[in-house]
């Protein structure tokens, strides 16, 4: 009996194949191993790594924005490799295994090793990230109606491990220090390699995600296979990222690489000019009616980035907000973070529900309109937050409901986004360029963390002072948020004005 007859017989698991389940808690543990380790990560470096300078919160800033960017990036490289060399089984180890082990070398207290692991952790992300979301679509026969709701429990999945390991990171590392709550982030990681693991000894996958073809993988190049090659090359990609990345600390406040333009912004342009060139000569090449719908795939890919541009804002800008200015209780800054993830958790099968039942009434509003709407609600979030002065005590502190209305608010609208773009984008794009499609969709992600770094920089406060926060705090925060809420606010009413357009183009995809 071959492998892929041994799959169609396997288990189902409330009426999903039961390999969904096995890649469900991977992803889950390996998104506990990343929030915990980010909800960490700016005040790590604001009160240790950064400390000394006055510039710490720009140099925080730069550093996290760049880790974001560079974090998502890796993994269209992931993608393609996994494509054509390693396929996604070789992929999710390597990945994994170099995730931990960021995650343990986060665990040493040493500059050099802070910078080595985030350098890990981005190559990591690259391997793992993409090719366990694109595993899950592979579990299911083309056509099979099951898939969306497969991708939603991945997605919840997603965040449950985004949920708890804030709260268990992050109470660690205010209680027994920071590296205890970075090492059980690695612990994190390791358990969902060896959910991964039992899921390949069960068989449950049948014969997905080996390598595409076996003598494309033992091929050799200068003596080594390849197979084997690129992990080494993964292992020298990160002493060079950790440098990019160090660069920041050596060069103290001001150095040029400090500057707005530094090596990894400048990147970041020359990849962005390359992708928008490359999607121009598909477009040319296309079918009128493919064209339109490209047209669409790539406008949502853009209102994504600047929704993930104000989202991304909370591992940086709102936890020092929080630990700064608002009167938290029950948990503290860093464990702030798990907010965005409880929400999604709780929120996101009343919603699905809710566009089940609008669409049975024939009311279900169109892609544009759920895009429109996710940028008013980020912009509304922003908008309250920045309205939390008006209740300010004394020393500048607002109210903890100010922090959950922001999350209650912008998770809402990240349901009404993320999921819903995740699924267009294979509607949307011709067959022969979906993955490649997939791979503009998470550089998005990458590009929003450039907005962040811009942000986060307008925003950094300038001290030495280890207890910044205050009045004079507050009010700059205030202003950006509001100025944060006008931009979103004004984006999402230009994408519903222009709904009614845009939805034409999308011809029949809903
Ligand atoms: N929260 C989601 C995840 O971790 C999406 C994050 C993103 O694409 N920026 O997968």
């Amino acid at each position: 009996m071959s492998d892929s007859t041994k799959f169609s017989n396997q288990k189902e698991i409330l009426g999903h194949p039961q390999g969904l389940f096995y890649l469900f808690f991977a992803e889950l543990w390996e998104r506990f191993s990343f929030y915990g380790m980010r909800a960490l990560l700016t005040l790590y470096m604001v009160n240790v790594i950064f400390e000394a300078l006055s510039t710490r919160d720009y140099a925080a800033a730069a550093v996290y924005a760049s880790y974001g960017s560079l974090v998502y990036a890796s993994t269209v490289i992931g993608g393609k490799i996994s494509d054509s060399i390693l396929g996604m089984r070789q992929s999710i180890f390597l990945g994994g295994i170099l995730m931990s082990l960021g995650h343990f070398v986060l665990a040493i207290e040493n500059d050099i090793a802070f910078f080595l692991a985030l350098a890990f952790i981005i190559v990591g992300n690259g391997f793992f990230k993409p090719n366990i979301s694109t595993f899950v679509g592979t579990l299911y026969e083309e056509g099979d109606t099951r898939k969306d709701s497969g991708f939603t429990i991945f997605y919840m999945g997603i965040n449950i491990g985004g949920a708890i390991s804030p709260l268990l990171c992050g109470w660690l590392g205010a209680t027994y220090g920071w590296h205890y709550g970075f090492g059980l982030a690695g612990i994190g990681m390791l358990t969902g390699l060896l959910f991964f693991w039992s899921g390949i000894k069960k068989n449950v996958f049948g014969d997905r995600g080996l390598p595409p073809s076996q003598e494309v993988y033992e091929k050799k190049i200068m003596g080594i296979p390849q197979k084997t090659l690129i992990p080494i090359l993964c292992f020298l990609a990160a002493p060079i990222i950790a440098f990019l990345l160090y660069s920041y600390k050596s060069l103290g406040g001001e150095g040029t690489l400090f500057e707005e333009t530094n090596i990894v912004n400048l990147l970041f342009y020359v990849i962005g000019i390359l992708v928008i060139l490359y999607l121009g000569s598909i477009m040319l090449k296309a079918t009128k009616d493919e064209r339109k719908k490209l047209f669409m795939a790539v406008l949502i890919t853009f209102f994504m980035t600047i929704f993930w541009g104000f989202h991304e804002l909370h591992g940086s800008v709102i936890t020092l907000f929080a630990a700064r200015n608002v009167n938290l209780t029950l948990i503290n800054a860093s464990q702030t973070n798990a907010l965005n993830s409880i929400f999604i958790v709780l929120l996101s099968i009343p919603i699905s529900i809710m566009w089940t039942y609008l669409a049975k009434k024939k009311i279900n509003p169109r892609t544009p309109y759920k895009f429109g709407m996710g940028l008013v609600l980020a912009g509304l979030s922003f908008y309250i937050l920045s309205l939390s002065g008006g209740s300010a005590d004394e020393n500048g502190m607002v109210p903890f409901t100010y922090l959950l209305l922001l999350y209650f608010l912008i998770s809402v609208g990240e349901l009404f986004m993320s999921p819903v773009g995740l699924s267009k984008i294979t509607d949307l794009s011709p067959k022969r360029i979906v993955a490649f499609m997939m791979g503009v969709w998470f550089l998005s992600s990458a590009y929003a963390f450039q907005i962040v770094g811009f942000i986060s920089k307008e925003l950094a406060i300038e001290s030495t002072d280890s207890n910044v926060g205050g009045l004079d705090t507050l009010n700059i925060y205030l202003d950006g948020f509001s100025l944060i809420a006008k931009y979103s606010l004004v984006a999402g009413a230009v994408v519903l004005v222009f709904a009614p357009l845009m939805k034409r183009l999308m011809g029949n995809v809903h």
